[in-house]
């Protein structure tokens, strides 16, 4: 398949799965996780005017999308990946959404690179939606303390994060995660990847992270 067919086939499933949920297909942005890949695997589908992508390394990102950003300038990119906090201001100067605040530590130190840099890119809090203790995200628990912090702090939260876990069925955990949301009061759903992107997009998803249904398998 080439890079058109296969962006036609992920913005066909994204359609196919909102009707029945009575969505309209264009409140589902697409973030292409273009993780591993290099610039010319990406360029393609910038040539074809998709516009938001996705990585989970800041150093990553850093090589690859300066250039990019300057020949596309309304790129927007989106950070997917567990973040350490002696790299939230390169997080911050780089992304213009960043899915992964999981811990007071991280909130202040994107609060203080947010207030020193005057650049405010959209937060996804994640949530540690399967109680599984290798993965990042927050405990649900722990969530409204977190986002009172957040808000305290000044981050712009647009919503809620998830990765559920591997190998069974994630939609329980989707319409978990758009109940806390819809219960904390935030709007935006970052959940649904290449293989299950269906089951969230009719549970509410505004940003699914797609990158193997793109980009092919990574190395
Ligand atoms: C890699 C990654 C994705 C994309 O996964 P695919 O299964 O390749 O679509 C989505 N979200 C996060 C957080 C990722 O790290």
């Amino acid at each position: 398949m080439t890079p058109d067919d296969r962006l036609a086939a992920i913005h066909a499933r994204i359609a196919a799965a909102a009707r029945p949920a009575q969505r309209d297909p264009a409140q589902v942005t697409l973030v292409a996780v273009s993780k591993t890949h290099p610039a010319e695997a990406i360029r393609p589908l910038l040539g074809l005017g998709h516009r938001d992508f996705g990585e989970n390394r800041v150093q990553e990102a850093q090589a690859k999308w300066p250039q990019l950003q300057e020949e596309f300038p309304d790129t927007r990119l989106h950070l997917v990946g567990q973040l350490q906090s002696n790299k939230a201001a390169d997080a911050v100067a780089l992304a213009d959404a960043i899915h992964s605040v999981d811990r007071p530590s991280l909130v202040a130190a994107l609060a203080r690179a947010m207030d020193a840099q005057g650049r405010r890119p959209d937060c996804f809090v994640q949530v540690n939606i399967g109680a599984e203790p290798q993965k990042g995200g927050c405990a649900i628990a722990d969530l409204p303390a977190l986002l009172a912090e957040a808000r305290a702090a000044d981050l712009p939260v647009a919503g809620l994060m998830c990765v559920p876990p591997a190998a069974v069925e994630p939609a329980p955990y989707f319409a978990l995660l758009a109940r806390i949301a819809r219960d904390s009061g935030v709007f935006a759903l970052s959940m649904g990847m290449s293989d299950d992107l269906e089951q969230a997009v009719m549970l509410g998803a505004t940003h699914v992270r797609v990158g193997s249904a793109l980009f092919g398998a990574r190395a």
